[in-house]
């Protein structure tokens, strides 16, 4: 049987059956797998620390027989980001970006960049990147990569610069200006100048700048809830570790702190 080696990054691991385990990850070459690490519950050499959620590891993989499966011979554990882990909000925002990458990545030609963008998210947060500033604009890489990028230079109504008061419209996806807004197909979400601003300038900065970006709490929140709303309108749902990241948010942002 041949055997062949990718890097990836663990998405998701649940139990599969008495002694096997699912495990769910993303690779650079064929976006997101899925593949079934046998014994992994008894025999934890093959697979040392490797089958935890937001590693980055190698798998060792050979085709399943039938499905869509792979076999996992084994894994080597590359990186646990384990500074990530100690931070519960930057760990919330790690699990949100992982469930984007996972969602997005199938078109071949763009897997490698989602690989790679995630990647670089999650080193900056295990070296103690502010999750506030990091989440919205690698966000937007993301959903730039797979194909469904906002518009923010131009209202989509009037094609013209667009002036205050802004709105975001989710089925048009992009900016409106106020004297648009009326007719705008809903929903319309609000977007201070500021935000605005933020958006547009992450849409067009390289990979390697997103991290000089900053976003206070007003930013943050419009910008997020515009990409929420943009995400459910396509997805049909939410992201489910948004819940985590919006209760790690609401514990953290009491009277007297951020
Ligand atoms: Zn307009």
């Amino acid at each position: 049987m041949t055997s062949r080696q990718t890097p990836a990054i663990v998405l998701q691991v649940r139990d599969y059956g008495e002694a096997d385990r699912l495990v769910n990850f993303l690779t650079p070459d064929a976006g997101r797998v899925s593949g079934v690490a046998k014994h992994a519950k008894k025999s934890r050499r093959r697979f040392a620390n490797c089958l935890e959620p937001l590693n980055r590891v190698i798998f060792h993989l050979s085709p399943c027989p039938r499905g869509d499966l792979e076999f996992l011979q084994q894994g080597e554990l590359v990186n646990s980001f384990p500074n990530l882990r100690r931070d519960l909000r930057r760990l919330a925002a790690a699990a949100v970006l992982a469930e984007l990458a996972g969602e997005l990545s199938t078109p071949p030609e763009t897997t490698g960049a989602i690989f790679r963008t995630l990647n670089q998210a999650l080193e900056h947060l295990d070296a103690g990147a502010d999750p506030d500033s990091l989440l919205p604009p690698f966000l937007l890489h993301i959903l730039q990569l797979g194909g469904y990028g906002p518009r923010w230079e131009s209202c989509r109504e009037c094609g013209r610069e667009p002036a205050p008061p802004l709105y975001f419209s989710v089925p048009r996806g992009g900016v409106v200006c106020g004297a648009c807004s009326r007719g705008a197909a809903g929903p319309l979400l609000p977007l201070n100048p500021g935000a605005w601003k933020l958006l547009r300038l992450a849409a067009t900065l390289p990979l390697e700048k997103l991290t000089r970006l900053r976003f206070p709490p007003s930013q943050r929140d419009q910008s997020l809830a515009v990409i929420q709303n943009f995400l459910r309108h396509h997805l049909g749902r939410n992201l489910k570790s948004w819940a985590f990241w919006e209760k790690m948010t609401r514990a953290t942002s009491g009277p007297g702190s951020r």
